[in-house]
C-alpha cells in the first residue's frame, strides 16, 4: 500500500494512493496512525482527489530520526573518509522536516548546505533489541524519501552534527510512505539540482543492509511507530543556493521536490 498525509478543512488526514489510467489519485481515508494523536479521521463520504491537487504534509510524523552516515563507499571516499566497520548514527530533529514543495532555509550561519539523497525506512511497530535471527520485516511500516539537509562547513566545525544536520527545513520528507518496494533487490535513489543529475545510487551499494541497521540502533534504543531511518546518501554531494530546486527520486517510491530560499 502507498500512503500520503495531506491538510484538509479538517485537519491533517491520511489517504491511501491508488493509481488509476496513469494518474495517482488518494482514493480513500485511512485512520490516522499512533503517533500522530492530533489527526481525527475525517467522517463523512470522501471524493477521491489527484495527488497533485492533494495540499501534501510530510507523510510521517516521528518522534525520532536516526539517520546513518556514510552508508555508501563512494561517498565516504568523496568526503575523504574511511569506510566505517560498524554503522554510524547521528540524530536529526524531529523538528526539522518539511515537505514535498516545502522551501529548505540557508541558514546565515553557514556558508554551504548540502543535499543528501536518501531512501528513508518508516518504523511501524515498537522494536527493542532485534534479536540476530529475527526478521525484522514486521517492524517496517515502509519506506519513504529523506533529502538529509546538511550544513557541511558546521558539521566540521562543531565537531558533532546536531547543528549542522538540525536546522529547521533541514528534513525534507515524503511525498509518500510505500511498502511495495524491496531495498535489498535494489532499488535507484538519484537526486536532481535544477534538473541536472548530482547522485545516482543504488541500494545494492549499502555498507550496511537494512536489517543490520535495525539491529545495531535497537541495540541501543527503542524505535517508535512512525520514526525514520534514512539510510545514507550516494556519492555526489553537492551545494545549494537561494533560488535551486533540488529533487530526490526513489524508485518506486516517487519524487521529493523543494525550493531553496535564502
Ligand atoms: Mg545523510
Amino acid at each position: 500500500m502507498k500512503y500520503c498525509r495531506f491538510q484538509t478543512p479538517a485537519g491533517p488526514q491520511y489517504g491511501e494512493i491508488v493509481e488509476r489510467a496513469g494518474t495517482l489519485r488518494i482514493e480513500r481515508l485511512l485512520p490516522p496512525f499512533e503517533e500522530d494523536p492530533g489527526a481525527k479521521l475525517a467522517s463523512g463520504p470522501f471524493e477521491p482527489l489527484p495527488l497533485t491537487e492533494a495540499q501534501l504534509l510530510a507523510p510521517v510524523v516521528p518522534s525520532k530520526i536516526v539517520c546513518i552516515g556514510r552508508n555508501y563507499r563512494e561517498h565516504a571516499a568523496e568526503l575523504g573518509n574511511e569506510v566505517p566497520k560498524e554503522p554510524l548514527i547521528f540524530l536529526k530533529a524531529p523538528s526539522a522536516v518539511i515537505a514535498e514543495g516545502d522551501a529548505i532555509r540557508i541558514p546565515p550561519q553557514s556558508r554551504r548546505v548540502d543535499f543528501e539523497g536518501e531512501l528513508a525506512v518508516v518504523i511501524g511497530r515498537r522494536a527493542t533489541r532485534i534479536g540476530a535471527g529475527e526478521d525484522v520485516r514486521p517492524y517496517i511500516r515502509g519506506y519513504t524519501i529523506v533529502n538529509d539537509v546538511t550544513a557541511r562547513d558546521l558539521q566540521k566545525s562543531d565537531g558533532q552534527w546536531s547543528r549542522a544536520k538540525g536546522f529547521d527545513t533541514f528534513c525534507p520528507m515524503g511525498p509518500m510512505v510505500t511498502d511495495e518496494i524491496d531495498p535489498a533487490a535494489g532499488v535507484t535513489v538519484e537526486t536532481r539540482l535544477n534538473g541536472q543529475m548530482k547522485q545516482h545510487g543504488t541500494t545494492l551499494d549499502f555498507i550496511f543492509d537494512i536489517p543490520a541497521l535495525l539491529r545495531y540502533i535497537t541495540a541501543a534504543m527503542t524505535l517508535l511507530p512512525g520514526d525514520v531511518i534514512p539510510t545514507g546518501t550516494p556519492a555526489g554531494v553537492a551545494p545549494m543556493q537561494p533560488g535551486d530546486r533540488v529533487e530526490v527520486s526513489v524508485e518506486g517510491i516517487g519524487s521529493l521536490a523543494n525550493p531553496i530560499a535564502g
